[in-house]
């Protein structure tokens, strides 16, 4: 019996010709034909003018935090609740995180706090960098709301969409919504390079810049001369290629992840206490599904459906612990409510992945609905 990952890669003989033909073609370096065609490809899926491929959605994040010029003395709002991915980035500028709890229905930041908390930064004249909201495992956070609130202070919104490619809201797309938008091609996302980035934006200076601190900011002459500390972030274009393959494969991926969703709803939609974590979107693209359990009503913890899981080799995880818990950002910034920890106490994301066939799903449905009955 072979153990069930939560998200494992979803790639095979398509991504495998692609590798090759790019190997055979000669270019084996970050940059190439298949770049500028999987730049041009997502710009185009997105609906952004311009797309900058990276070798991490982390190193798409900082170019695009750079962009707006974070540095030194500068505060970057965000989530808590979201991976450590996003406050490194805005670390790596010298600027600092402030962390912004969450709504407990999504995990997405909660933008009445978000909006007390820009109103009270703006009478303190707090420079402020950006706001970097998180489409958290593949929901768009609630844009309608939260764009007018950052307009109206006066900060740039960078979007990291690193889990929500293929997502949407009000008919536009995961990575669109901000000045700039990030996604990963980590090996556990919704669709992979083995590890890439991609910064999206309508901001053709913005982009530039990008792609010039992302080659180690070279200028244009022949003996490498520099005048800014740049960074080597482009995507390499055997990466490139299978980033491509992956792509024409994203809407049948998002399919597979919906179908598992879908299953889990009926699974637990007889337990009292339970409920899928922004289940309410139309929009998600599903990449993770993660069920938030109220053990005073349900009568068992998340924790204990992981270790009746685990003794049957199938993985689980919790959700992200926020941020504001973590040791190293210890007196960080915080607006708290309280929401993040809950949902870190009380929520368990399953197996996931687009590639899980059909009786290995039916397995962990079978192993959940052992440990149900016999609740
Ligand atoms: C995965 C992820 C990232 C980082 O992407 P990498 O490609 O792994 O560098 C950033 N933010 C969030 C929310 C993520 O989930």
């Amino acid at each position: 019996m072979s153990k069930v990952y939560l998200s494992p890669p979803d790639v095979g003989q398509l991504e495998e010709s692609y590798a090759l033909a790019a190997i055979r073609s000669g270019w084996v370096a970050p940059l190439g034909p298949d770049v500028d065609a999987f730049e041009s490809e997502l710009a185009e899926r997105i609906g952004t003018s311009y797309a900058v491929a990276t070798s991490s959605g982390t190193a798409a994040l900082h170019l695009a935090l750079l962009g707006v010029g974070a540095g030194p003395g500068q505060a970057v709002v965000m989530p808590t609740l979201t991976f450590a991915a996003t406050a490194n980035a805005a670390i790596y500028t010298g600027a600092e995180p402030i962390f912004v709890d969450c709504d407990p229905t999504t995990g997405n930041i909660d933008v009445d706090l978000l909006e007390s908390l820009l109103d009270r930064l703006a009478a303190e004249q707090r420079r402020v960098a950006a706001v970097v909201p998180v489409d958290m495992f593949g929901v768009c956070a609630d844009y309608d709301r939260l764009l007018p609130v950052c307009e109206r202070a006066g900060y740039p919104v960078i979007e990291d969409a690193a889990e929500a490619l293929g997502a949407t809201r009000s008919g536009r797309a995961a990575g669109s919504f901000g000045r700039a938008g990030v996604l990963s091609f980590n090996g556990n996302k919704i669709m992979t390079t083995s590890g890439g980035g991609m910064l999206l934006t309508d901001d053709a200076e913005l982009a530039a810049r990008a792609r010039y601190l992302a080659t180690q900011a070279r200028q244009p002459v022949a003996h490498y001369e520099h005048t800014d500390i740049g960074y080597n972030y482009r995507l390499s274009n055997v990466l490139a290629a299978i980033g491509r393959a992956q792509l024409s494969r994203l809407d049948g991926m998002i399919r597979r992840r919906h179908e598992l969703r879908d299953q889990y709803a009926k699974l637990f939609a007889a337990c009292p206490g339970v409920r899928l974590l922004g289940d309410a979107d139309p929009g998600a693209n599903c990449w993770l599904t993660t069920i938030v359990v109220e053990p005073e009503i349900a009568g068992w913890r998340p924790g204990e459906l992981a270790a009746h899981l685990a003794a049957q080799d199938i993985e689980t995880r919790p959700v992200w612990k926020p941020m504001h818990l973590q040791p190293v950002h210890a007196g960080a910034e915080t607006v708290l409510t309280g929401a993040a920890e809950r949902l870190f106490a009380t929520g368990l994301t399953l197996p996931s992945g687009s590639a899980m066939p059909e009786h290995e799903g039916e397995r962990v449905r079978r192993a959940i609905d052992e440990f149900l009955s016999r609740r």
